[in-house]
C-alpha cells in the first residue's frame, strides 16, 4: 500500500512511535527512525522493520530539542531519498508536578519537543511536499489537546498548541495535497505513561494501583487503555488516498474520555 513511500516518524524507538514506524515498515514504506536508542537497539530495530516490510531504514539520533538538527534530520531524508511522504510527529515526554512547583527545564523541554519540533520539522518538510503535491502530516497529539488534567501544564500546553498548529498546517496546505491532522489517544501503556505514575502518585498522595484504577482509566468510560496497535492503525489508514479530505482534526481515539 505503501510501498516506496518514504516515512520519518519522530520518537520512533520505543512506543507509539515506534508502533507507527512498525505498521509504516509493513506497508512497505521506507522508514526513518528517530528518538534515543543505544547502537545495539538501532540495529535490533532496523532488522526487525526491514523484515517486516523489506523497505529501507535508517536512524537518524536528532535530538528534538535542538531546532537545527531537527530541520537538518528532515533535509537529510529528503536528500537521500529524493522526497517525503509522510511525516509523523510523534516525540514527546511528560513531566508531573503542581504548576507552582513546576521545573522551569521541564517547561522547557516538554514545549521544545511536544510541540516546537512539530513546528520546526513540518516547516522543513513542507516545500518538499508542496512541491510534490501530495503529502501527509500527522501529529502525535492527545487527549490533553482537547481538555486539560492538574499537574500536566506543559504538557496540556504543548498539547494544546499542537492542536492549533495542525488546524494552521491543514489550512495552508490545503489546495496542495498534503494533509494534516492530530491522532488524540487517551491513555496507551507505553514507558511514557509508566514513568509518570510514581510521580502522579506523589503529587496526589495515593498509591500507584490507585492512579492507574483512579486517575488513569478514570478518565476513559470504557475503563480500558487504548492499544499501541490501534493508534497505529489509525496513523496508517490518514496515510490511505481514502483519507485525502481528512484534514485539519483532532481524531479521538480515547475510549470517551472527551466526551464527557
Ligand atoms: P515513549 O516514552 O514510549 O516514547 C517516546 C519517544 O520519544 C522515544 O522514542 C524517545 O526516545 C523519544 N524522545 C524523547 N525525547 C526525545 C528527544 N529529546 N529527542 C528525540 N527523541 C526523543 O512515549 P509514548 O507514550 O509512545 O509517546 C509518544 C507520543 O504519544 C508523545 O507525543 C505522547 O505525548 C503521545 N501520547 C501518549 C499517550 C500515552 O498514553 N502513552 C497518550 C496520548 C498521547
Amino acid at each position: 500500500m505503501l510501498k516506496d513511500k518514504v516515512a520519518l516518524v519522530t520518537g520512533s524507538t520505543s512506543g507509539i512511535g515506534l508502533g507507527i514506524a512498525e505498521q509504516l515498515a509493513g506497508a512497505g514504506a521506507h522508514v526513518t527512525l528517530n528518538g534515543f536508542a543505544d547502537e545495539p537497539l538501532v540495529a535490533s530495530l532496523k532488522s526487525r522493520l526491514g523484515a517486516l516490510g523489506g523497505s529501507r531504514i535508517d536512524y537518524d539520533g536528532a535530538d528534538m530539542r535542538d531546532a537545527a538538527a531537527v530541520r537538518a534530520m528532515v533535509s537529510a531524508v529528503i536528500e537521500r531519498h529524493g522526497r517525503l511522504d509522510i511525516l509523523v510527529n510523534n516525540a514527546g515526554i511528560q513531566h508531573v508536578a503542581p504548576v507552582e512547583d513546576f521545573p522551569v527545564d521541564k517547561w522547557n523541554d516538554i514545549i521544545a519537543i511536544n510541540l516546537s519540533s512539530a513546528f520546526h520539522a513540518s516547516a522543513a518538510a513542507i516545500p518538499a511536499m508542496k512541491a510534490a503535491r501530495s503529502g501527509r502530516i500527522i501529529m502525535m497529539a492527545s487527549a490533553h489537546a482537547l481538555a486539560a488534567s492538574p499537574f500536566k501544564a506543559a504538557y496540556v500546553a504543548a498539547k494544546h498548541g499542537i492542536a492549533g498548529l495542525t488546524k494552521t498546517i491543514a489550512l495552508e496546505l490545503a489546495e496542495f495535497g498534503v494533509t494534516c491532522n492530530a491522532i488524540c489517544p487517551g491513555y496507551v501503556l507505553t514507558p511514557l505513561v509508566e514513568r509518570q505514575i510514581p510521580d502522579t502518585a506523589k503529587a496526589r498522595g495515593i498509591t500507584e494501583d490507585e492512579v492507574k484504577r483512579d486517575v488513569l482509566l478514570a478518565a476513559q468510560p470504557t475503563k480500558d487503555f487504548v492499544t499501541i496497535a490501534q493508534v497505529a492503525s489509525l496513523a496508517l489508514y490518514l496515510c490511505r488516498p481514502e483519507a485525502a479530505q481528512i484534514t485539519g482534526t483532532t481524531l479521538s481515539m480515547d475510549g470517551g474520555w472527551t466526551a464527557k
